[in-house]
């Protein structure tokens, strides 16, 4: 058997049929040489032809040449039939991975061996729905690689926590829930105290730590139904969805102390000096607004740094 020979018998396109009558018309077919790199086919061409791959083997990219390949198409495989068999231009790009040689066959010579021999039909049926179900894997791995960045985009880098963006839909949420089953939400916000200062004397790699460390009780202290974010800064936010007043105050006392009390240790797991925050609570009202309900908890945070740090102020004015 020779090359073409080989190639046809473990075909898909000539699978499970008597592949020796259409020898004679591939042998005159055009023989292409592919070099490693070479574009033969570009989306958006114009394409009357069916590659079949002797030997060597092609790939198949979307958009730029350079992008990972969708597939690769090796001896015995064909390319270009999705194109002729829904007289569209190509939509990929196939490029020589590895020095090729293909026959080119021509579409009226395709539709004379399906008249020939109708399972030729069937096999690329079969060769149709292998492209499709490539397509819907690929365009699935681009749903959760967008999604992946989608992900990161809401969260903070350094703590790991949302971001203040997050936080900002988060409130939204929160607040037409409220109004809609008229039970207040809180919203809490803590800065931490002298920051500037722990950072001019242990270093900003020791503050990173610090605010990982609280980042970290936030999530340890809070409930799945409640949402932590790191505001800005040194400054962090949660909202609890439907709490009496008495127990927010008591949820973010226990926060305070929670933060008063966690172990903070550096890159090289040396123990660093603790940080307290001062809070500032907010309890939403039927016309709230996310300015209000962050002002309210913004004028408390005030209060409570000038009362004298690491302390929770509450009022609602
Ligand atoms: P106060 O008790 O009044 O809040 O004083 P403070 O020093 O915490 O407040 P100030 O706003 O003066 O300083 C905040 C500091 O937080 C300054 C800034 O360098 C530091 N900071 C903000 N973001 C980061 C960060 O990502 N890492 C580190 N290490 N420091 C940060
Ligand atoms: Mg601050
Ligand atoms: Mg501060």
């Amino acid at each position: 058997m020779d090359a073409l020979e080989t190639a046809v018998s473990r075909s898909k396109i000539f699978q499970d049929l008597d592949w020796h009558i259409f020898m004679d018309d591939l042998r005159t077919c055009p023989r292409r040489t592919v070099t490693e790199g070479e574009i033969i086919i570009r989306p958006g061409q114009e394409n009357h032809s069916v590659y079949f791959v002797v030997d060597g083997s092609l790939s198949i990219h979307l958009e730029k040449p350079k992008n990972d390949p969708i597939r690769i198409v090796y001896s015995g495989e064909t390319v270009g039939e999705l194109s002729i068999i829904a007289s569209t231009h190509s939509s990929a790009y196939v490029v020589g991975l590895e020095p090729a040689e293909v026959v080119v066959i021509d579409q009226s010579l395709l539709w004379e061996l399906v008249e020939r021999e109708p399972k030729i039909a069937r096999n690329l049926l079969l060769i149709l729905s292998g492209w499709v179900i490539s397509s819907n894997v690929h365009t699935g791995q681009q749903l959760r690689t967008l999604e992946t960045l989608q992900g990161l985009a809401r969260m903070d880098g350094l703590t790991g926590i949302y971001n203040r963006r997050s936080f900002d839909d988060m409130l939204q949420r929160f607040l037409s829930r409220s109004q809609r089953t008229q039970k207040p939400m809180a919203m809490v916000i803590l800065d931490v105290d002298h920051f500037k200062r722990y950072n001019d004397g242990h270093g900003h790699q020791a503050g990173d730590q610090a605010l990982i460390a609280l980042a970290n009780v936030l999530k340890d202290s809070l409930r799945p139904s409640d949402f932590a974010a790191r505001y800005g800064g040194e400054e962090f936010a949660f909202l609890l969805p439907s709490p009496p007043f008495d127990e927010a105050i008591a949820i973010a006392e226990r926060v305070r102390h929670a933060v008063m009390e966690k172990k903070i240790l550096s890159q090289n797991q040396t123990p660093l000096p603790g940080i307290t925050v001062s809070i500032g609570l907010a309890m939403s009202r039927p016309d709230s607004t996310p300015e209000s309900l962050i002002g309210m908890a913004d004028r408390n945070l005030y209060r409570a740094k000038q009362e004298g740090r690491n302390r929770c102020c509450h009022l609602q004015d």
